[in-house]
């Protein structure tokens, strides 16, 4: 079972002004379908590895063969990572979190607007390409905001994420140029909050996600 690219749920320029129909098409059909596309490549010769879900090779990277685990960690990450970031994308989001979420993000950091601040620092200040995410960490149930490179899944820290941002270049440069604070500001303004929290509370039921 080859590994595939989900439709966007919106048209292309469903996110404009924020983020613009070219950079989606752009990246949804080339940049994230390249990942998928180098994962099956990757993948191909090991017939045991066919029916894992991206997220169950992210989750046992350690027994995919050395030579491909590399690769499989860079595309299948990449591909996890696109997936759940179209997903919590959408039109005519609301300005910030009701309900679980909402009230998980007050509990845990005080304030949306104090989450807010903390979130857009650490996609800032990355350095360098990769991705800022809101989690679950499994033994606390806390929520907590990672940064990682290139494209490292939070699967590989065992980690369910409920909310992530793309940082690499690819995302903002068309519109926003050199700019990633600018772009930061625009994409708080398409997040899908039901559809995060709706992953928060498949979290809570066991349902999955990590
Ligand atoms: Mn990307």
């Amino acid at each position: 079972m080859a590994h595939k690219v989900s439709p966007l749920r919106f048209a292309y320029d469903a996110l404009d002004p924020y983020i613009d129909a070219e950079t989606m098409e752009l990246h949804h059909d080339k940049h994230h379908q390249t990942y998928v596309d180098n994962l099956n490549k990757t993948i191909e010769p090991y017939p045991h590895l066919a029916d894992l879900t991206t997220e169950n090779l992210l989750r046992r990277l350690d027994q995919v063969p050395e030579e491909i685990r590399t690769a499989v960690r860079n595309h299948g990450g990449g591909h996890a990572n696109h997936q759940l970031f179209w997903e919590i994308l959408g039109p005519k989001a609301r300005p910030s979190p009701k309900g679980a979420i909402g009230d998980a993000i007050t509990k845990h950091f005080g304030s949306f607007v104090r989450f807010q601040s903390l979130f857009t620092d650490a996609a800032a200040k990355h350095f360098g390409s990769g991705w800022a995410f809101l989690v679950v960490n499994p033994s606390t149930e806390g929520l907590e905001i990672m940064s990682l490179p290139n494209q490292d899944s939070v699967l590989l820290h065992g980690r369910p994420a409920l909310l992530c941002c793309d940082v690499w270049e690819h995302a903002y440069y068309l519109k926003y140029r050199n700019r990633r604070p600018d772009y930061l500001l625009a994409w708080w303004n398409v997040i899908a909050w039901d559809v995060v929290d709706q992953r928060l509370e498949d979290v809570r039921a066991g349902k999955g996600h990590g």
